[in-house]
């Protein structure tokens, strides 16, 4: 049986976060990540954001805590959290992507999630449909 275990929630900034914000998150994020071995991969659009990271249940469902906690976020959703039996983004200790208006235009589910998210603070959709979003990703981002 797989020891993996991965989340993916969306949430929204508690203010918006500014280039050099993201790349200090985004930096401390992969160093830490690495040294867990936990991968995945973050989306931020106006305010927002949708996370997927997997690695070995402890280390993943410590992060998932931390995570909780961090006061720069709210909202946050939990889209799906479950064993997987191999990793989606073996690739990336974070992969990040800035999504511009061309990607929501590109990807019309995206709009819409979003926006139900930054107008009422919720958030409903397929775990699939979220997964095929940062799975779309994979070949635009760093590493
Ligand atoms: P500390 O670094 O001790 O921070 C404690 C609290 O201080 C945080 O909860 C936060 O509220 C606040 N804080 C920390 N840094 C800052 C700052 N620069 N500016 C303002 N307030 C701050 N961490 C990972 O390791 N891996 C990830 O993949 C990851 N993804 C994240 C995605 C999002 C959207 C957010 C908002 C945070 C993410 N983090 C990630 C950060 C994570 O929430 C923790 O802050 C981090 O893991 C360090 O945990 P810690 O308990 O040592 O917190």
């Amino acid at each position: 049986m797989s020891t993996l275990y991965s989340v993916v929630y969306v949430s929204t900034a508690v203010r918006p976060f500014s280039q050099d914000d993201l790349a200090a998150l985004l930096t401390k994020s992969r160093e830490r990540n690495r040294a867990a071995g936990i991968t995945g991969m973050l989306l931020y659009k106006d305010g927002c954001f949708i996370q997927a990271f997997e690695g070995e249940h402890d280390a993943a469902t410590k992060l998932r805590e931390r995570i909780r906690q961090d006061r720069r976020h709210q909202n946050i959703v939990m889209i799906f959290e479950g064993w997987i039996a191999s990793r989606d983004f073996s690739d990336w200790s974070m992969g990040f992507k800035h999504l511009d208006y061309a990607d929501v235009e590109s990807y019309p589910d995206l709009g819409e999630m979003l926006d139900t998210l930054m107008r009422h603070g919720r958030f409903s959709m397929e775990p699939e449909l979220a997964f095929k979003l940062l799975h779309s990703f994979t070949e635009q981002v760093a590493q």
